[in-house]
């Protein structure tokens, strides 16, 4: 199985390899850049270079990109929306730089879910098309909290069905997101009812990983607070996501809470035991 956490990119790329293999990763999460910023440098050459170097000797894959939390390629505001847009066909460009076979990017927020969803659709349509690559770009489901699309399965549906490169756009299906936009994940029969859901509507080979995250806040809460594995609201359904024999062969990638290493450590324990109760 693959299994990993979200790693720091501080203090440059040559130290996410020995930070992923101090916390058992055999898949990984980072960024390409400061995540809360619009500025950003050229990537380093040498850095890079031993990043790569490092993530095939260690054999860690797939390596994902997760885009800066700015952008909102939904949004009403023109100047947000192109900014947005050309942050996605930079974030492109580093993803092929790095190695990293996917990028992933939250949907948007917009008052106007039709128009919304619409525009994104276009933005990323710019974007594949100015940049051509082997990058797959993946769609992360939200909580649903404020103006956010993409809480329903329905939602995300629509945004890939008006993508033109059909076998440039997947989904990474976020756990935590999902139970606070209201999947019940709590239940085996609320897992194998959304898992049924989302392979209905978009189809588990568009599922290119699993964000595996607990959740602090309620069933449906739209308010988005990741949390421990098995500590959380979802708890015990936490053992039917993992073992979904569906699901078997897709990466997880925790973004649990973490003040040190012992937090991440202890929610690799607590998944690989989940992993053995079937
Ligand atoms: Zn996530
Ligand atoms: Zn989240």
């Amino acid at each position: 199985m693959k299994l990993g956490f979200h790693i720091s990119i501080s203090g440059g790329f040559k130290n996410v390899i020995p930070r992923a293999r101090a916390c058992g990763c055999s898949t990984i999460q980072i960024f390409s850049r400061n995540p809360r910023s619009w500025k950003y440098k050229p990537l380093n050459k040498q850095d890079i270079e031993l990043f790569k170097k490092k993530t095939k000797s260690e054999n860690i894959s797939p390596v994902f990109i997760h885009m800066p939390y700015l952008a909102n390629l939904a949004s009403s505001k023109s100047d947000l929306s192109k900014r947005s847009v050309d942050s996605l066909i930079e974030d492109l460009e580093r993803a092929e730089i790095t190695g990293a076979q996917f990028l992933i990017l939250h949907i948007g927020s917009s008052h106007d879910k039709k128009r919304g969803i619409k525009q994104m659709a276009t933005g990323i349509n710019i974007a594949l098309n100015r940049k051509k690559n082997d990058v797959i770009l993946l769609l992360e489901n939200t909580a649903g909290c404020g103006n956010e699309l993409g809480y329903k399965f329905d939602q995300i549906k629509q945004i890939i069905d008006q993508v033109n490169e059909k076998e440039r756009i997947g989904v990474v299906l976020d756990t935590a997101h999902a139970f606070e936009a209201g999947y019940d994940l709590k239940t085996q029969k609320g897992v194998e009812t959304t898992i049924d859901e989302f392979n209905n509507l978009i189809g588990l080979n568009k599922l290119y990983l699993i964000h595996l995250n607990d959740s602090k806040t309620k069933l449906g809460s739209h308010s988005d607070r990741h949390w421990h594995i098995g500590k959380g609201e979802i708890g015990n359904g936490m053992r039917y996501i993992l073992n979904h024999p569906l699901l078997k062969e897709k990466p997880f990638i925790m973004e649990t809470p973490r003040e040190s290493i012992k937090d991440d450590l202890m929610n690799l324990r607590r998944v690989k035991e989940l992993l053995n109760k079937k």
